[in-house]
């Protein structure tokens, strides 16, 4: 899929609309449409890159950032202390339906292990 057509190179362009949690230079966190639990935050890369696998030199910053975005949200929802699960999938065995990188943040509720 190309940056054109990317849902969430839509919302970032605003050409969609979310309910957005968080702007910086390089992130962009908005909910989930859909959450899996009482936080369910999504913290992307204003960059387009589809999926990890996509990585190049020079994005390990970038990944860094998404998951210090995540803590700060985190830490201002009230539940960095109490335990919150950060998840990227990858590809269709682990359920990524939109190519373009997104941290989970999942929150609020007791979490399972192993995830299903
Ligand atoms: P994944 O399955 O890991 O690719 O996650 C995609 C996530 O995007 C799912 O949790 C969806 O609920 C969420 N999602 C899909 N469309 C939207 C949208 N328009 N706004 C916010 N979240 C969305
Ligand atoms: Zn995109």
């Amino acid at each position: 899929m190309s940056e054109s057509d990317c849902l969430f190179c839509k919302i970032l362009n605003k050409k969609i609309p979310a309910k957005l949690v968080h702007e910086d230079a390089d992130t962009l966190a908005f909910e989930d449409i859909n959450p899996q639990a009482p936080t369910h935050v999504l913290v992307i890369p204003k960059k387009h890159i589809p999926t990890l696998n996509d990585l190049q030199p020079g994005d390990e910053a970038l990944l860094g950032k998404l998951h210090r975005a995540a803590a700060q949200i985190a830490r201002d929802r009230g539940i960095a202390d109490r335990g919150w699960r950060a998840v990227i999938n990858t590809n269709g065995e682990a359920g990524q339906t939109v190519f373009h990188i997104h941290l989970h943040l999942l929150g609020g509720r007791p979490m399972q292990w192993p995830p299903g």
